[in-house]
């Protein structure tokens, strides 16, 4: 092949094969120099090791794979391993714990929030209830008045009629004017018949 490019005057690709070549020849040579393998040496398997990527041979002799297991290479790579499990424990964790805090922090505040709204509503709630109790009294209050008006001008209108000679009052004259303009009154119960009589 390498020929073939030579021939082609491709010299460098042709160079490059021939490189390669004596590379796989060299390999070779090297594997088949090491230790063990008198038997069939090209039949091994072969395997990577999970730890730390060396080829190692499939079925190989307990010793040797306790040698690999206790070598610099795997115990280094091992470690580095169980460094990295450790680390990403610790980063979960403390990840794990703001997260808790976090969502702690928030329901903290939710909760003060929810509590302060209750109690707004519930001053809202006593407010309220407050004024219709002052509502309902003024109105009582105001209810009583007129009630109290009424009997008041009702007991007015009944004592101020006998006593119309005598007193000088305001109400009185009204009450007079009235009952002696129009003699028949229709101004209010109190002023009855007899009084009037007694007016002329
Ligand atoms: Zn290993």
């Amino acid at each position: 092949m390498a020929e073939d490019l030579g021939c082609q005057g491709k010299v460098e690709e042709a160079q490059g094969v021939m490189k390669l070549v004596d590379q796989l020849k060299e390999e070779r040579q090297d594997l088949e120099k090491q230790p063990g393998q008198e038997e069939s040496p090209m039949i091994k398997q072969m395997e990577v090791c999970d730890v730390c990527g060396a080829f190692l041979i499939v079925g190989d002799a307990p010793q040797r794979q306790d040698e690999h297991l206790m070598g610099k290479q795997h115990a280094g790579y091992a470690q580095v391993r169980v460094e990295i499990e450790r680390r990403k424990v610790r980063t979960i964790a403390i990840l794990l714990l703001k997260l808790l805090k976090y969502v702690f922090e928030c329901k903290k505040v939710r909760d003060e929030i929810e509590a302060r709204e209750a109690t707004e509503t519930k001053l809202k709630l006593e407010r309220e209830e407050r004024e219709k109790e002052r509502q309902l009294e003024r109105e009582e209050r105001r209810k009583k008045e007129q009630a109290g008006d009424e009997v008041e001008k009702e007991e007015k209108t009944r004592e101020s009629s006998p006593m119309q000679i005598d007193e000088t009052g305001d109400s009185v004259n009204t009450n007079g004017k009235d009952v002696n303009e129009e003699s028949s009154c229709h101004h209010g119960p109190p002023l009855s018949e007899g009084d009037t009589k007694i007016d002329e």
